[in-house]
């Protein structure tokens, strides 16, 4: 399926992951990140086509990313640059997944045996090392210094840049009606001593569920067969909006 917004073919691209492009431009500090419309899980072991996804993620990263921001989180979110590509600062990207729950649900219930849906007594920081061919296990600490991944000021800035940010999502989709169970954020660096927000904020590396009603409004539509996912987050983005507007 052709892929609308601002492919040219003639650009440099530094990197494809599963749903995004990195492109270079003519600034080595900027890149454009294209979002596309495939939706993987298992490691890329399911795999479809999803129209309109990455123009919705595109939109949901940004309304996110800026109120995260003006919370005080610096991201590397500069500008969008057309429905499903924004202008972000180029960073290094820390191989460190860290994920915040509110909620047991996922890997956590299936590596401890804790039913999904148990409330968590305190928001939960983890770190997984960013390796598809290991499956992303999950680290401490102590595995990122050893082998270099992270520095421990970058770990304790994560752990606390983390919660933060999971303040101001947990409000922003509470008062949506939608529970925030638990989502994925990655750091990359940028410059010496400067860390900010990267990738994205999207219901593909969150968990949503819909107060009242439990429905997921997220990736696990896909994951576990649920629904349709690209009218599950078009609805999504209806709602992002609806909230956005003045
Ligand atoms: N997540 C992600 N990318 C990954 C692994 C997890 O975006 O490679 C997100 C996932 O969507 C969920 C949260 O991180 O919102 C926690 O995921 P979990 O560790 O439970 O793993 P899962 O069972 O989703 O693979």
């Amino acid at each position: 399926m052709p892929d609308d917004g601002l492919e040219t073919g003639a650009e440099t691209l530094l990197y494809e992951g599963k749903a995004k492009r990195v492109f270079a431009t003519d600034d080595p500090r900027l890149v454009r990140i294209h979002f596309k419309d495939d939706a993987t899980a298992f490691d890329g072991a399911k795999h479809a086509t999803v129209g309109g996804k990455g123009e919705v993620n595109a939109r949901i990263s940004a309304a996110l990313l800026r109120r995260v921001e003006e919370a005080g989180v610096p991201t590397h979110l500069v500008r969008v640059l057309g429905p499903r590509d924004h202008l972000c600062r180029h960073v290094e990207i820390v191989p460190i997944e860290v994920v915040v729950r509110n909620v047991v649900a996922g890997s956590l219930a299936r590596r401890l045996g804790r039913a999904e849906g148990e409330a968590l007594p305190f928001p939960m920081v983890e770190f997984f090392y960013k390796d598809d061919a290991l499956h992303d296990p999950p680290i401490s600490d102590v595995h990122a210094l050893a082998f270099g991944w992270a520095a421990e000021w970058e770990l304790a800035y994560m752990r606390h840049a983390a919660k933060v940010v999971n303040e101001v999502l947990s409000a922003f989709w509470g008062g949506l009606g939608i529970r925030l169970v638990d989502f994925k954020l990655e750091f990359g660096r940028f410059g010496p001593g400067r860390l900010l927000l990267a990738d994205e904020i999207t219901p593909d590396g969150s968990r949503l569920w819909e107060e009242g009603t439990g429905r997921h409004l997220d990736k696990d539509v896909f994951r576990r067969d649920l629904g349709d996912l690209g009218a599950t987050y078009r609805e999504l983005l209806d709602r992002v909006l609806a909230a956005e507007a003045p």
